[in-house]
């Protein structure tokens, strides 16, 4: 049988580099918890010690993009742990909705910002699962 550490660390090999990112961040907010009753992504945080790729899918796509918590942490950039929840859940969940839900519209329209060259909604357009202007 793998031992338990040789597990995790295939888990977490396994990972993106979004997917990576939200791990990172989360195991600092699990030790800071000043945003645990901003919404769900929090309490659904606590619960976990360490997070695989289901878990962070989960939370990404629990989280709203509301940016409440990025506007509280005392280490969003320029702090050098530089933690920006909904940026890097919205990421991770732009690519669970492009492998999963098989609607790369919501995919397009989580990364149009970052993408300036990507598909680009018409004027007015909101996506209706995300609610977010492109
Ligand atoms: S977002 Fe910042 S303030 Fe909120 S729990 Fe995470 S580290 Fe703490
Ligand atoms: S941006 Fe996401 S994780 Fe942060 S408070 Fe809003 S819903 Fe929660």
């Amino acid at each position: 049988m793998q031992p338990l550490h040789e597990a995790i660390a295939d888990a977490r090999a396994a990972l993106t580099a979004g997917e990576a990112e939200v791990a990172r961040q989360m195991q600092i907010c699990n030790a800071c918890r000043y945003c645990e009753g901003f919404c769900a992504v929090f309490p659904a945080m606590t619960r976990r010690l360490s997070f695989a790729k289901a878990d962070i899918h989960y939370l990404a796509n629990l989280c709203h993009n509301c940016g409440a918590c990025l506007h509280a942490c005392q280490y969003a950039p320029p702090h050098e742990f530089a933690v920006a929840v909904p940026q890097a859940m919205s990421k991770v969940r732009g690519q669970t909705y492009a492998d999963y839900a098989g609607r790369r519209r919501w995919a397009s329209c989580t990364t149009a910002t970052d993408s300036p060259s990507h598909w680009r909604p018409p004027v007015g357009w909101r996506c209706s699962r995300c609610w977010r202007w492109p």
